[in-house]
């Protein structure tokens, strides 16, 4: 199936992302805008300070270690982790990054000590950049992971000893030191590794390049309709929350990579806090709201969140999961103003979105949001819905959807095995069921994969399988876990364990084992991942003979209300 949209003009495989995004001084007509402005503190950056932070930052980071510097050069092996909530150097950093060609890794900022250190190991993380909270996680995921303590440093805020980089900036500053150029890349040069369990599995690192994001933003571009491309400078320009988390892909491309393609303000949040949200809604005329459903579900249905004036908002939008209609029917209400709701289909290794609802003028308003994700394949893609037997599925016909072109990652990170089973001849699996109408129109059905979403974040039953399985206490001999419905949106699910025990464990009695267990996830797992759904004792756990778990078996028996407890 390919794309009603015209194909993107190809681009030269040579050229950097910073270089295609910036190098364009008449993209950028009017620089004094204020692009970002720290939620919490109030800070501002006009687009102009932005950029030239970006220049000073990358000089920085590039001087030798003797003069002061970082020396990050390219192709050297060096990875800089970010682990931190969003602040307004975490762009400056990623940028200053891109144009040195140092590939950077996105890891998630709410992880827990055990995650952290399994991804600095993953990614073989070289620098550690963390916002001031987030220190003593960082500083003991370094200990334990081997990564030295002088290779830690700080993003946002202040902590006694260490070096952040709004010192580094400071240093280039008041020395007057000059631009360094912008390093060259090829085809396949890293641009960052996002992490994601795919279709199964632990967490992979996703490589993501510097050409799949300049097809990805030129995509978001080609498809946005002209009136929204900005507006002149003598009126008001887009206000946006920015509250979706920049590791995850779609907050980093929905608000940081873009940077400001058209002008706009960011009101930055560090992470989605009710307070933070009414304030920021009391205080700024946001006019854009791009979210994950259950934010969408918040501020539907939090008591909190009631009394925030959505009228100056025209443009919401959401993706990474599936919104209910009757969610996103309960947010228009609210948002009395809104002139267009979007929504997408992606995933981080397609770079960002892959379906979209057109913009409302698009194709004479032929494409219409129906029941569930309807939208159409974005330019340069071509896609699939292959049947079960690896055939193409007719139209109107559930399958899973493969997908191929210039967004499609490169793979995963050192991982040969999960890479041959995702990317197969240039297609990416996508472990996702949907079928197409007539109209080249995608309905999103459900996954055929085990790993699923809470809150927009995934979970894998493996990692947690896994984690369950570390209790130091040894008190199961077998453990699966699966998605159950949960309480909150419709089509949500959270996860639940069934437990064998071990005889250790029948003699510890089953409430206890249980407990001890929940509590353990606690310690180990962030927060989406705990059993929101329950544990239960069975005697065997279901498995097809070559010892897959049969996870569907446990998740029907639990809706049909035979095993509950
Ligand atoms: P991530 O890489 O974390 O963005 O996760 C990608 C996965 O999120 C996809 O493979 C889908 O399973 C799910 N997803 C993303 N967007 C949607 C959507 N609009 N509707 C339903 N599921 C979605």
């Amino acid at each position: 199936i390919r794309t009603l949209y015209p194909s993107l003009p190809p681009s030269t495989p040579t050229v950097n992302y910073y270089d295609w995004l910036l190098g364009h001084p008449e993209l950028i007509p009017w620089p004094e805008f204020t692009l970002h402005i720290d939620g919490v503190t109030g800070e501002q950056r006009s687009a102009r300070a932005v950029l030239e932070r970006l220049e000073h930052a990358a000089t920085a980071l590039s001087l030798s270690p003797n003069d002061g510097g970082l020396g990050l050069v390219a192709g050297q092996r060096q990875r800089v982790g970010i682990l931190s909530e969003n602040c307004l150097d975490y762009p400056v950093l990623a940028f200053a990054l891109l144009k040195l060609a140092v590939p950077m890794a996105l890891l998630p900022s709410m992880s827990t000590l055990q995650e952290t250190v399994a991804l600095i190991k993953l990614a073989g993380i070289t620098f550690l950049f963390v916002n001031e909270e987030m220190h003593p996680h960082a500083a003991a995921a370094a200990r334990e992971s081997g990564l030295p303590e002088e290779y830690v440093f700080i993003i946002q805020g202040h902590v006694t000893g260490k070096v952040s980089l709004a010192r580094l900036i400071e240093h280039v500053v008041a020395r007057g030191l000059p631009r360094v150029p912008t390093q060259p890349v090829r085809d396949d040069t890293l641009a960052y590794l996002v992490f994601s369990s795919g279709t199964t599995g632990l967490p992979k690192g996703v490589m993501i390049s510097h050409r799949n994001m300049i097809f990805s933003t030129a995509q978001m571009v080609a498809i946005t309709e002209e009136d929204e491309k900005g507006k002149p400078a003598s009126e008001t320009i887009p206000v946006y929350l920015a509250v979706l988390p920049w590791y995850h892909t779609m907050g980093a491309h929905a608000y940081m990579f873009r940077l400001f393609l058209f002008p706009k303000t960011l009101i930055v949040l560090p992470r989605w806090k009710n307070d933070l949200v009414v304030k920021a809604f009391a205080k700024y005329p946001i006019t854009h709201l791009i979210m994950v459903p259950s934010m969408t579900y918040h501020v539907v249905h939090s008591p909190e969140l009631a009394k925030i004036d959505l009228s100056s908002l025209e443009y919401a939008a959401a993706g990474a999961a599936y919104l209910p209609p009757e969610i996103r029917a309960a947010f228009e209400r609210r948002a009395k103003n809104l002139l267009f709701f979007y929504e997408g289909y992606g995933l981080s290794e397609c770079t960002y979105s892959a379906i979209s609802l057109p913009s409302p003028g698009v194709f004479g308003g032929r494409v219409n949001p129906l029941r569930g994700m309807a939208g159409i394949l974005n330019p340069s893609l071509e896609a699939r819905i292959l049947r079960e037997d690896g055939s193409d599925a007719d139209y109107n016909r559930v399958g899973e959807l493969i997908l191929r072109g210039p967004t499609i990652a490169q793979g995963y990170w050192n991982n040969k095995d999960a890479t041959k089973e995702t990317f197969k001849d240039g297609w990416l699996h996508t472990g996702d069921r949907f079928y197409v109408d007539r109209q080249e129109r995608f309905f999103y059905v459900d996954r055929a994969k085990d790993t699923f979403k809470v809150s927009g974040k995934q979970v894998s039953p493996t990692e947690i399988e896994d984690a369950l399985r570390e209790h130091p206490s040894q008190f199961i001999t077998d453990v699966a876990v699966a998605g159950v419905k949960g309480e909150r949106l419709s089509e949500e699910l959270v996860p639940r364990a069934w437990v064998v025990l071990s005889n250790m464990g029948k003699e510890k009695g089953a409430e206890a084992v249980l407990s001890a267990l929940d509590d353990w996830t606690h310690v180990r797992l962030s927060k989406h991942k705990w059993l929101r759904g329950g544990l239960q004792v069975v005697d065997e756990i279901p498995r097809v003979p070559t010892g897959k778990i049969l996870r569907r078996k446990l998740q029907d028996e639990y809706a049909r209300g035979g095993h509950q407890g």
